[in-house]
């Protein structure tokens, strides 16, 4: 059968989630992929970076036994090991996953494909049609202008997911989400990191104060950092790499990760040529996916909207209920939950204060400081809970720092996404000892009546 309700090309967290729904919607689904089902999240992202933070963690905690009054000595990481433990997750979700798509009676078609029409896509000399075409092709590693990545000594996070050595010494171009979590984890397998990053901020889109509780938490962990400085060039050598800064600051390096920002796949397969409306390279669409051309509908990370798993998961679904007729609600996307899983991890929702401010709020503060939460006391963490309010209002924000914050982001995003205020959450009991609590508490703050909180 070549002729389909929903035709879809690229596998991973977008195409492969619009594929469930709209089988599962009773509409007559194939989905096209190139390389392995799942893509970027299950082979080169979410899943295989978060495996090694895990196994970083479990380094950290062993050289930090004696704190906690248990003896045990750190002998070393084996990556072979490590590799392999983090592949055996991954495959383990691979074949799961195929599984179900082949539950749910998905067409999957293995090939690469072009869009040949705004119906059409051609895969190995067969032409297939769609009633609707949804286009999830993905993201690539960018670079910068003349910094040639040679796999070797200046690589992306492709080739640093799969290394089988740990670097002495690692420069990390990019302070971001990607940076940041690559940093973290070399630095807890016992490599020597500096992060070069030319915005003024280590993860500089979230709120100003996450931003300079990871930079105090890298900095007691040993991770250098240079910001606000761009990058000039870098060249190699048979011993390593080194960087030059536009302000002359050269660092030398076992290699360079270039964490520079990942760009869409929309290069050379026919979208250009059948005339969808495109900037820099990202598809353009409204607020339900909907392309320039009628029946075509794009998602993920090759539309401008934040390239996360989830937000590629939650387009995928809505394009699926918007063709079967459902008429679903567009996404708010800053009720998207976002989180850096380094050590500390970084967590929010909503508006930062300086956004809330742009948009026109009479913002109130608070920050409610781990320092007085029982368990990250018993963890060992330091961070906080920052709220960002209307003022008599409700909640705009929230921001987290801290081990394991990124959990909290589950009452976070219920809190943002239903505009809940202050009074409303105050009344929520948290169970005791939980980081949750540092929620519940912060909210108790704002709502005028603290309770382990000082001033
Ligand atoms: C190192 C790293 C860590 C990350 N960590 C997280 C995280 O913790 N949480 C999170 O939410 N997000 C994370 N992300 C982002 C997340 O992986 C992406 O947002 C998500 O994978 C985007 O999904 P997608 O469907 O748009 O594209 P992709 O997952 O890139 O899938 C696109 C698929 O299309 C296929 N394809 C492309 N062109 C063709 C063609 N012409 N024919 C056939 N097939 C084709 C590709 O082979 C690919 O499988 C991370 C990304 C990276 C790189």
């Amino acid at each position: 059968m070549t002729e389909f309700d929903v035709l879809i090309l690229g596998g991973g967290s977008g195409g492969y989630a619009c594929a469930l729904r709209a089988s599962q919607l009773g509409l007559n689904v194939a989905l096209i992929e190139q390389d392995k089902l799942g893509g970027t999240c299950l082979h080169r992202g979410c899943i295989p970076t978060k495996a090694l933070l895990h196994a970083g963690e479990v380094a950290d905690s062993t050289r930090h036994a004696a704190e906690f009054g248990v003896n045990a000595q750190l002998n070393g990481i084996d990556m072979n090991a490590v590799n392999s433990y983090k592949d055996g997750v991954i495959s383990k979700l691979h074949k799961g996953l195929q599984g179900l798509v082949k539950s749910r009676n998905v067409t999957y078609i293995e090939g690469h494909g072009r869009l040949v029409a705004p119906n059409a896509i051609e895969v190995n000399g067969v032409r297939y049609t769609g009633k609707n075409i949804v286009l999830a092709t993905g993201s690539y590693p960018r670079t910068l202008p003349g910094l040639e990545i040679d796999g070797n000594r200046i690589i992306t996070s492709d080739q640093a997911l799969n290394m089988n050595y740990i670097p002495n010494t690692a420069i990390v171009l990019g302070g971001g989400v990607i940076g940041c979590e690559f940093a973290s984890v070399w630095k807890s397998f016992g490599a020597d990191v500096t992060i070069v990053e030319g915005l003024p901020r280590l993860v500089a889109l979230e709120d100003e104060s996450s931003s300079k509780q990871l930079e105090r938490a890298f900095r007691k962990r040993g991770i250098k950092f240079e910001v606000g400085t761009r990058f000039q060039s870098a060249t190699t050598s048979e011993s390593g790499v080194t960087v030059t800064l536009e302000n002359g600051t050269q660092f030398t390096a076992d290699v360079l990760l270039v964490a520079v920002g990942r760009g869409p796949v929309t290069d050379n397969i026919g979208y250009q040529e059948q005339g969808l409306t495109m900037d820099r390279g990202y598809l353009i669409v409204d607020d339900k996916c909907r392309t320039n051309l009628p029946g075509v509908f794009a998602v993920g990370d090759i539309i401008p909207t934040l390239q996360l798993a989830h937000v590629g998961f939650a387009e995928g679904i809505l394009v699926a209920e918007e063709i079967a007729g459902q008429n679903p609600r567009p996404i708010n996307y800053d009720g998207v939950p976002r989180v850096t899983y380094s050590d500390p991890e970084v967590a929010s929702v909503g508006l930062t204060t300086a956004v809330a401010k742009e948009r026109g709020h009479d913002v109130v503060e608070l920050n409610y400081d781990l320092a007085g939460n029982g368990k990250a006391n018993i963890l060992k963490t330091a961070g906080s809970v920052k709220l960002v309010a209307e003022k008599n209002g409700p909640v705009l924000g929230i921001h987290m720092v801290g081990a394991r914050v990124g959990e909290l982001l589950a009452e976070a995003q219920l809190i943002f996404n239903w505009e809940a205020e202050a009074s409303d959450v105050a009344q929520l009991i948290h169970a005791h000892p939980t980081l949750s609590e540092a929620v519940g508490e912060a909210h108790l703050a704002l709502a005028g009546k603290p309770l382990h909180a000082h001033g």
